[in-house]
């Protein structure tokens, strides 16, 4: 193991050794080796940066929206100037191919901060004028103090930065944990953050397990809200214990969406997106189409089409350009998508391509996993009804719109969907039946940084995105003020 690579904490502008001195070991999934050690904190650490966090709030809140603002954008732009190393790292923590990583997020990661420093400057409060009784109303919206992010592993540096770029545009101080599965981009922020001159204490990373870290986090009193992402049942433990304590609580949780085929589809386009939509990032999104439900009349060309597809991913190292399916994040992880597998022939499902884990010539250790294609015979099986999330994806055909809006419904989750149509009334009627937060149409993850993002049922609780997570991590105070005629 590289004495080299240690992941520290970074409170009050500082990287710093964990108080209990406990390290957890960074293993590179590509090849299953540890390579540095992270920082394992409780809440002792959790206090630390709460303390700063709280002596830096005065000055953070009251800097001018220009000096704010300015300073956010500087992180974006270093966030860029850092491209290359941020992309090795993100690859090599979490196993996803490095172009996916130098491509996608973390020009992402830039973006979020960009945004933000610039939405801060629209996000306009109401007012009310109370005609006849000589009062006018207008709503302040402060920031709420210190507030914690905790973000997943499967787009590290996109999704903490996407909660961490409005916090601090509202004028908040935030304690942030990623997973510990991939510390390192995080923990390159807060370089960055000084670089780009935030005041020391405004953004404190802390590093460590959720047991630990983010338990203390969930039960700190002078935290004031929770922006988690994570898994459903994470989510529910999250909420039980933030409840009580009346934080204000925002969940971004887990999908089995669907991708909806219809015959009348511009049909390469759909076939391939829904290779990208099955597989990207080794089916580790939460927004992945993981059931495909394709009309009746082109469910067997559709089939061997994606089958045939499916075998010309290249499951290979991620640091290679031909690689396009790279490691699954942990072996943990990777043993649990294996196990679906077994499901899947217990269920009396056909598997079509794939079925189980990749050899890498030379990294016989990682963790691959090939690209799997399962035909199942019903929705309701736990192949189509839990997230793997992994690179498998199930495929059953349907007959009409009514039992389409059936199947798609028929699932304890509601993120997003997808549709495949060129028929504009059935869009219309499909997303406006179809119970989740986000819908493509003829696309998939298509963002627009503006609009609301988020899910209903068991896919979370409150929206991000734009002015909902500008309004997330602000107090809106009513003031009435009445005046002589
Ligand atoms: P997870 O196990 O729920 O963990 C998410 C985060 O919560 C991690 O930082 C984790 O820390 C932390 N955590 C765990 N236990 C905690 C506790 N008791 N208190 C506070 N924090 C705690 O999820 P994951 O496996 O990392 O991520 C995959 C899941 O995220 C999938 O279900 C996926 O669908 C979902 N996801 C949802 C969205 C969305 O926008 N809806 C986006 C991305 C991912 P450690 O990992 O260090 O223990």
């Amino acid at each position: 193991m590289s004495d080299q690579l240690q992941i520290l904490n970074f409170i009050n502008g500082q990287y710093a050794e964990p108080l209990s001195n406990e390290w957890l070991d960074n293993v590179n999934p590509a090849d299953g080796q540890i390579s540095g050690k992270i920082a394992n904190s409780n809440s002792a650490d959790v206090q630390a940066a709460c303390a700063a966090a709280s002596t830096a709030f005065d000055v953070w809140s009251n800097t001018t929206l220009e000096q704010r603002s300015s300073i956010l954008m500087k992180i974006g732009n270093l966030i860029e100037v850092n491209l290359e190393a941020l992309s090795v790292a993100e690859s090599e923590d979490s196993g996803k191919p490095f172009a996916r990583a130098r491509d996608l997020e973390i020009p992402r990661a830039a973006s979020n901060f960009r945004f933000f420093a610039s939405a801060i400057s629209q996000f306009a409060s109401e007012s009310h004028e109370s005609i006849g009784l000589n009062a006018i109303n207008f709503t302040l919206r402060q920031p709420l103090g210190i507030v914690g992010c905790i973000s997943p592993w499967n787009l590290p540096l996109y999704l903490f930065t996407w909660k961490i770029a409005p916090a601090l545009a509202a004028g908040n101080c935030v304690i942030a944990k990623p997973s510990e599965l991939t510390p390192r981009t995080a923990g390159m922020l807060g370089e960055i953050c000084n670089s780009a001159g935030l005041p020391v204490g405004v953004l404190n990373i802390v590093q460590g397990t959720g047991s630990s870290a983010g338990q203390a986090m969930l039960e700190h009193p002078e935290i004031k809200a929770i922006s988690f992402t994570g898994g459903t049942a994470t989510g529910e433990h999250v909420a039980r214990v933030v409840a009580p304590q009346f934080k204000k609580l925002s969940l971004e949780l887990g999908g089995k969406n669907p991708n909806i085929i219809f015959a009348d589809c511009n049909y390469q386009r759909a076939l391939a997106t829904t290779v990208q939509s099955s597989f990207a990032n080794q089916g580790q999104i939460c927004l992945c189409g993981s059931r495909i439900f394709v009309e009746a009349p082109i469910y067997e060309q559709f089939k061997t089409d994606l089958v045939a597809r499916t075998k010309e991913l290249n499951v290979g190292h991620p640091s290679l350009p031909e690689s396009t399916i790279g490691a699954m994040v942990s072996r943990p992880h990777y043993e649990k998508v294996l196990s679906y597998m077994g499901v899947a022939i217990d269920e009396g499902a056909s598997i079509l391509c794939g079925g189980g884990p990749a050899t890498v010539p030379g990294y016989e250790g990682g963790f691959y996993i090939q690209p799997t294609v399962i035909e199942v015979r019903t929705n309701q099986c736990r192949m189509n009804q839990e997230e793997i999330f992994g690179p498998i994806v199930t495929l059953m055909p349907f007959d009409t719109e009514a039992e389409l809006i059936e199947l798609a419904n028929d699932v304890r989750y509601g993120l997003s969907a997808t549709i495949w149509t060129r028929d504009l009334d059935r869009t219309m009627r499909l997303s406006k039946k179809i119970d989740c937060g986000v819908i493509w149409v003829n696309t998939w993850l298509m963002r627009d940084l503006r609009t609301p993002f988020g899910g209903m049922k068991n896919s979370g609780v409150g929206r991000e995105g734009g002015l909902e997570a500008l309004r997330f991590f602000t107090e809106p105070k009513n003031i009435c003020v009445a005046f002589e005629a």
